[in-house]
């Protein structure tokens, strides 16, 4: 079955999913991927580079305008329970579960000056959720564009990118950087989204992965991760810290050259933090010209060495990816690196065709051994942004 056939039937699901609870059809489906980034980790938020690129693998939102106040959300997710509430007593600081990201980004569209009314709204998925695949970003961006083109607001991609950044940080309460909307909002098919986090820009690098013969194989480890808390925004404070101390705006604003500097200025730990941001920026800058001068086969080490500087720099591994980025190393990937916020989620592996089904047994195996959970191994393909579905 082509993804076009996929999409229709899942479309014809969703449409008569919203009916069923909602008593009539909606005004129409819109559809944002998940991502995956290709490097660039926890560059964002020090006003960095990052490459990531959309997924053939999105989460779908039906949606009807209303003529009152009220608004009514509800997901096939089994964890996501129907949820009502009334736009003008909407509380931000009080939203939890599910329901905040979409009624964050309704919240957020009315800061930015939408005038909005009340609606229902019906989500399905085929974004992993948890996965480190950016299953919120996917939901945000969708629900977005939807309000944003039904209201009339004329708002340009890379702006609602930002509103779903800021549901997800003001109302959610996850301190996340820009790349993963961005990735929703602006990817295309066969490329990679370049984006300056710290001016906003963004230009898509080409990766015909189909065409070179390779398959970029996401291994989820099932491991959960949790940036709300914990080690996402620890490793945020540390950068933020570490630029002040060495005097900069950001971490962004510091090349190698400053390394020395920093090596007497900062203690060890945030040394290293410091180190892998540095470098990581460089990773960023090197793939993009690689990707454009020799293509996707040159970038396999890059991969490796953004793997090594995560899990030993910024400590944000986990024995799970490491062990999924080994095994798909030893068995024929070019480059491998988790992927994500870290602490869990999905690592990537770059792989001939011919190999891939070899590298997935081979990463299962090894869990397998290990008595670790068993992963879900899967391909994914460099698709198009954000958009309406017909
Ligand atoms: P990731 O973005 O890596 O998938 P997050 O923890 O950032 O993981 O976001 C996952 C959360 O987003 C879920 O726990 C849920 O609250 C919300 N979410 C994502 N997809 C859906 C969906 N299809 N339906 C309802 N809620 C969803
Ligand atoms: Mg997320």
């Amino acid at each position: 079955m082509t993804s076009e056939s996929t999409e229709t039937v899942s479309g014809v699901a969703l449409t008569r999913a919203f009916h069923d609870r909602f008593g009539v059809g909606p005004d129409g489906l819109w559809r944002a991927p998940g991502r995956v980034n290709l490097i660039g980790e926890h560059t964002d938020y020090n006003e960095g580079l990052v490459l990531p690129f959309a997924i053939d693998r999105a989460t779908t939102v039906a949606v009807r305008l209303r003529t009152d106040r009220t608004v009514r959300l509800a997901s096939a997710f089994g964890a996501a329970d129907p949820v009502e509430f009334d736009l003008d007593t909407f509380n931000p600081d009080s939203a939890t579960g599910w329901s905040a990201y979409p009624a964050g980004v309704a919240w957020e569209l009315r800061q930015a000056g939408v005038s909005l009314p009340g609606f229902d709204l019906y989500v399905s998925s085929d974004v992993p959720v948890g996965a480190g695949l950016s299953s919120s970003a996917a939901l945000e961006c969708a629900v977005a564009l939807a309000l944003s083109d039904l209201c009339g607001a004329g708002l340009a991609h890379a702006q609602l990118a930002e509103v779903g950044r800021r549901a997800e940080n003001n109302v959610v309460g996850a301190p996340t950087g820009i790349m993963d909307q961005y990735a929703s909002m602006l990817g295309a098919a066969d490329s990679a989204v370049f984006v300056d986090c710290r001016d906003g820009s963004s230009r898509h690098i080409p990766l015909d992965l189909n065409n070179a013969g390779l398959v970029c194989l996401v291994i989820d480890t099932k491991v959960s991760h949790a940036h709300a808390d914990g080690g996402y925004a620890s490793r945020r404070n540390s950068c933020v810290r570490a630029a002040a101390n060495l005097g900069v705006k950001a971490l962004r604003d510091l090349t190698v050259i400053d390394l020395p500097r920093a090596e007497r200025t900062l203690d060890e730990e945030a040394f290293r933090r410091v180190r892998h941001i540095v470098t990581e920026n460089q990773r960023v800058v090197r793939t993009a010209e690689l990707l454009v001068s020799e293509g996707p086969y040159a970038i396999g080490e890059i991969l490796n060495a953004s793997h090594h500087s995560m899990r030993d720099d910024f400590e944000i591994s986990c024995p799970e990816l490491d062990l999924a980025v080994e095994a798909a190393r030893a068995n024929g990937a070019l480059g491998s690196r988790m992927t994500g916020g870290g602490f869990g989620g999905s690592a990537i592996a770059f792989v001939p065709a011919t190999d891939a089904e070899k590298v997935g047994y081979s990463v299962e195996t090894a869990f397998a051994a290990r008595g670790y959970q068993r992963p879900d191994v899967f391909a994914v393909l460099p698709s198009d942004g954000a958009k309406q579905q017909s």
